[in-house]
């Protein structure tokens, strides 16, 4: 039916893309874009805007894209968002923007994502950048963390005209963009650090090698160094573990590591000298985003991959988008299945894990059904490496380094969701710091809003 059904977009295909690392998606061309785009219906009440976190006006950019004009939708979407072509890669739009589209309702919701990375791709291709300051503000704000909270919050600070430095304590910009989401999700040199020349081409100026905490303390930039306001965009880079039998074995892996050496410092490539073990039979426990990514890396890598998690198909919390990839390059997926203990060979690496079978109970807190054990169902899968990937929290550094920051039970930051205030006068933050792990667009959410909480309160200081 006419209207009903959104343009699909190319892939690689999934047996060739399995052996490599290049990005799966292909995205639209100019023609595929501007059909795409005739299905929207520029609603008078634009319900994706209101489930887009940072509000990108979403019919506007749509129609320039229609009428062919490319900078003009670049430009509309860059006065909401810093990262489009990283958004229109990784946002779950299916429970955002397009899971608001009036077109779902008796068909496919409009690609707006897909058109959103069109955009942001082909505004690249051609040069354009986001408009900057008119005026300077002569006051300095200091930026700690340089994933997209801190890239958000320091773009629109730039563009407010503040004195911007972003503090980075990996030699590279781009937090989880850059060292999580794996290359064949996100390009990092063609995509995300492009995007980052982008802010820093508003003014913004980065220091990597930077541990705050470490290197220098938030109290020592406000006290000494003349920072009036600081974001706090650090994340939740530290990862749990399951505190099972064998868990210290050889071969066992956080996602976060394993994600690291092949993302960022490039393990998967012969030519880089960082190393990384190329498991043959590879068990990867969560059913998160982060797993897939880990699970689909580890297949690259060239191992086979089991997903181990412990509820149903319906209760994986990873985009459906990435399971159906993960399912269609050959991982398999043991639902309803907890690991017990792992095991190892004489030399400490691992040689197996025994896992067990589950059932769902009653609904818990997050109204869920509850995964049970099922007594006596203890069976083994035999493997060489087990990547643990069951969420992350933040780092506790920054909070214990920094006098009267407050944090909750979750070791996260406390702080006023509409302007990211925190119990510190001057101190904001947004993220992952704050809410725990989530989402990118979430984080750059919270960092625009951190960016009018800050640009307040200096305004009245
Ligand atoms: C593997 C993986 C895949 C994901 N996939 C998706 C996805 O598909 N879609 C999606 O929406 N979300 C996804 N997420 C989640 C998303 O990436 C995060 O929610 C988001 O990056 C959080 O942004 P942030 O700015 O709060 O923190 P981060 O991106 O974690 O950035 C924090 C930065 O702060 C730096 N830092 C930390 N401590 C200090 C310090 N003391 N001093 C200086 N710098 C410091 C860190 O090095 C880091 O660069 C994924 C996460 C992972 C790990």
């Amino acid at each position: 039916m006419d209207g009903f059904v959104r343009v699909p977009v190319r892939e690689q295909d999934a047996k060739e893309r399995a052996t490599n690392f290049k990005e799966v998606c292909l995205g639209y061309n100019k023609e595929e874009a501007e059909n795409e785009a005739t299905r929207c219906l520029n609603c008078k009440n634009p319900k994706c805007v209101q489930g887009c976190p940072v509000s990108i006006d979403i019919p506007a950019f749509i129609q320039q894209v229609k009428e062919g004009d490319v900078e003009g939708a670049y430009q509309t979407i860059s006065k909401s968002s810093a990262l489009p072509a990283v958004c229109g890669r990784v946002c779950p739009q299916e429970s955002q923007c397009e899971g608001q589209c009036v077109r779902g309702i008796k068909g496919d919701p409009v690609s707006i994502g897909k058109l959103e990375r069109y955009v942001a791709d082909t505004a690249r291709e051609m040069g354009i950048k986001p408009a900057g300051a008119t005026e300077k503000k002569n006051k300095k704000v200091a930026v700690i963390g340089s994933g997209p909270s801190g890239l958000t919050c320091a773009g629109d600070l730039a563009k407010m005209g503040y004195d911007v430095t972003i503090f980075e304590a990996l030699h590279e910009a781009g937090g989880v963009l850059v060292y999580g989401i794996p290359e064949f999700r996100l390009p990092k040199d063609a995509v995300v650090k492009k995007e980052i020349e982008n802010v820093k081409s508003l003014g913004v100026k980065l220091e990597t090698d930077v541990v705050i905490g470490k290197s220098v303390t938030i109290d020592d930039l406000m006290a000494k160094e003349g920072f009036e306001a600081v974001f706090v965009g650090s994340g939740a880079g530290l990862p749990r573990f399951m505190n099972i039998p064998g868990e210290q074995a050889m071969g066992v892996f956080s996602a976060n590591e394993f994600l690291t050496r092949s993302n960022l410092m490039k393990a998967f490539d012969e030519n880089s000298r960082t190393p990384i073990m190329r498991p043959k039979k590879c068990v990867v426990v969560g059913g998160g985003n982060v797993a897939m990514d880990a699970a689909r890396t580890a297949l690259r890598l060239g191992a086979e991959v089991h997903v181990v998690y412990r509820r149903g198909e319906e209760e994986l919390p990873a985009r459906k988008e990435e399971v159906g990839h993960a399912k269609e390059e050959g991982i398999i997926f043991d639902l309803l299945t907890n690991p017990v203990e792992i095991h190892a060979d004489e030399n400490g690496w691992v040689t197996g894990i025994t896992c067990i079978r589950m059932e769902l109970g009653e609904p818990d807190e997050s109204g869920r059904r509850s995964p049970v054990e099922v007594p006596g169902s203890e069976f083994d899968i035999e493997c060489d490496a087990v990547i643990m990937s069951l969420g992350t929290s933040p780092n506790p550094l920054i909070s214990s380094t920094t006098k009267g920051l407050e944090i909750n039970r979750r070791k996260c930051i406390v702080a006023e969701e509409a302007t990211g205030q925190t119990s510190k006068e001057g101190v904001f933050a947004g993220g992952d710091a704050v809410t725990g792990a989530a989402t990118v667009i979430l984080a750059m959410g919270a960092g625009k809003a951190a960016a009018k909480g800050i640009d307040e309160y200096l305004s009245n200081k």
